[in-house]
């Protein structure tokens, strides 16, 4: 799993990339935007949604707007009537990129021990040349920082379980 995922980067090509993408990118929420948000909402607030805005975590405070036009994962706190989402305050804030393609690019870098470089997340992803860029940027500048990729609470990460994942396969 981890040589296929280093192909993308040595391999440099499209067909690679995406047989690689095939392969390690099964899960919903991966493919689904709503289940990208409740796998990210489950890792950063395993507690139930806090409202960035004031910092309100009950969870009879805080209520989810559901409707047809309304967009997914969007949640009013009841104390500052705020509309806040999960992305508030992450790397994902401001993007309007799908989280679940989002979580494509993160598991592809993190799975991938080589350089990654935007024009080859543009394909392996399928999105555009700006759109790469933010995510090669945001993911990449979150590398350093170990446990900073959502601001997350401690163990709250997706890296840490992705990595921990991939890493305990190949071990075995
Ligand atoms: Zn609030």
């Amino acid at each position: 799993m981890l040589s296929s995922a280093n192909q993308v980067a040595k391999g440099n090509q499209k067909a690679s990339a995406a047989t690689t993408m095939d392969s390690i990118l099964i899960a919903p929420h991966f493919h689904n935007e709503q289940a990208a948000y409740d796998y990210i909402e489950a890792r950063l607030w395993p507690n139930g949604p806090v409202c960035p805005h004031c910092g309100n975590a009950n969870p009879k405070r805080v209520y989810t707007l559901k409707g047809k036009t309304t967009r997914i994962g969007l949640r009013k706190c009841a104390e500052c009537k705020k509309p806040f989402n999960v992305k508030l305050g992450t790397l994902f804030e401001g993007s309007h990129c799908p989280l679940h393609i989002w979580l494509q690019a993160i598991q592809l870098m993190y799975s991938s021990k080589q350089y990654i470089s935007s024009r080859q997340l543009q394909s392996a992803v399928s999105v555009s040349k700006r759109a790469a860029w933010v995510l090669v940027h945001r993911i990449r500048g979150s590398l350093g920082s170990k446990d900073d990729l959502f601001s997350a609470p401690a163990n709250g990460g997706i890296k840490t379980v992705e990595v921990d994942k991939s890493s305990a396969r190949r071990e075995r």
